[in-house]
């Protein structure tokens, strides 16, 4: 199931100071059957973790162009294993949060709520802390801070794809959609690819690449000097 169908049944009545807990027991049900979306800088993340390229972890391990971590036909994530998440000091921000859900208002008000729990979780949910407290466990304060950034350089992006072609509006879900369908290992687009547009060509590095944080700052100074390249010719 996407997890955008997952947060649509979700109501945000709980911010930072709201009592939450929940423990985890491994039953691994929630790994399953997940569409679970990736951001530039996760992918950046887990191929640094399995010590490869952008490029190659992308064509190993997602689809959708890049923006989905590949499930294996059971419907298990493939990184799921007998021991659970094999890839979990680099997990993926819905993995680290899950099960809340968090939503940020374009006026940039943030609120959180429950996703639906798997009918057999094993997982315990009470009120023994607060949603921060919840937060800082799963060390959610990176990944959210990459997707204020990112989200930012999205919607340049969108912006200048609506300036060059004012109907590109009305294509944006046929687009997705379209995305959703790309042969498994295709690339959406080159922005997800972070190693390339950097310019790192991974197997003649020393296999250790930029820092992730530098990496991501590059990437992004490398796509707004794009946008701003596109502005000046438009
Ligand atoms: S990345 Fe790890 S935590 Fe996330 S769904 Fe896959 S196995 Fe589960």
């Amino acid at each position: 199931m996407a997890y955008g169908d997952l947060v649509s049944r979700v109501d945000f009545d709980m911010k930072r100071d709201s009592p939450f807990s929940y423990a985890c027991h491994a039953c691994k049900r929630c790994c399953r059957n997940k569409a679970i979306r990736v951001s530039p800088y996760e992918i950046l993340r887990l191929a640094r973790y399995l010590g490869l390229s952008t490029r190659q972890f992308i064509e190993t391990h997602t689809e959708a162009g890049g923006t989905v971590l590949r499930s294996k036909e059971n419907g298990d994530c493939g990184f799921l294993g007998e021991r659970g998440c094999s890839v979990h000091p680099d997990r993926p921000l819905v993995c680290r949060i899950y099960p809340l859900a968090r939503w940020v208002s374009p006026d940039g008000e943030e609120s959180f709520g429950h996703l639906t729990p798997h009918p057999k979780t094993e997982g315990v949910y009470g009120i023994a802390g607060t949603v921060q407290d919840y937060l800082d466990h799963q060390q959610l304060a990176t990944f959210f801070d990459m997707s204020k950034r990112y989200g930012k350089l999205y919607q340049k992006m969108v912006d200048m794809l609506e300036k060059l072609d004012p109907e590109e509006l009305d294509r944006r879900s046929d687009r997705r959609a379209a995305i959703d369908e790309l042969p498994t290992g295709t690339l959406a687009s080159m922005w997800v690819d972070i190693d390339a547009t950097n310019g790192l060509n991974f197997s003649d590095s020393d296999g250790s690449g930029l820092a992730i944080d530098e990496a991501v700052a590059a990437h992004i100074r490398a796509i707004e000097a794009w946008l701003d390249s596109l502005d000046a010719a438009s």
